[in-house]
């Protein structure tokens, strides 16, 4: 074992890239964009900005109790996670390598969140395709998955259930 080295910005980020997100473990609170900013103290403290995703989500509870001990583990002195609104987090925060890991865990990724929320909604939406098979024969079972995050599908083609990452 070696002692802990000087914590710095650099560390602290791959650090928090290491915490998984509460609900869909596959991807880490980094990966999902709601770590908006990290700062490092000359002393040791750390200043995370974090940006829910649902405002009132109970994950946040826990993704903060888990960003601090991981930090604290990692060498920080004091951690201090403050939460911040504005501007509210979208799906499209999510990058490209999280989604595929989002597709191979089972879960559709969110499509490109649009503007002018309320077209959307009374808009036919196209089908989500199937993370398993591809297929686009799709149907929405429930608006309401496992989280309020989530939808439920169902494959018409491989008859498997899947989650899907609504995009807001
Ligand atoms: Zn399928």
């Amino acid at each position: 074992m070696v002692s802990a080295p000087v914590l710095t910005r650099e560390r602290a980020l791959e650090v928090l890239g290491t915490v998984p997100d509460p609900e869909v473990p596959v991807i880490s609170v980094v990966e999902l964009g709601i770590v908006r900013d990290v700062e490092v103290r000359p002393g040791g403290a750390v200043t995370v900005t974090i940006t829910p995703t649902y405002s009132g989500c109970p994950a946040m509870f826990e993704i903060e109790k888990d960003v601090r001990s991981a930090l604290v583990e990692a060498g920080a002195t004091a951690v201090e996670v403050r939460t911040v609104l504005s501007p509210a987090w979208t799906t499209d925060w999510i990058g490209p390598e999280a989604r595929e890991k989002l597709r191979a865990y089972g879960i559709a990724p969110p499509g490109r969140a649009e503007s002018g929320g309320l077209v959307t909604l009374t808009r036919a939406r196209p089908p989500v395709p199937c993370p398993f098979c591809g297929s686009s024969d799709t149907r929405l079972q429930s608006e309401f998955g496992s989280t309020a995050c989530k939808a439920i599908h169902v494959c018409n083609d491989c008859r498997q259930p899947f989650d899907e990452f609504k995009a807001h």
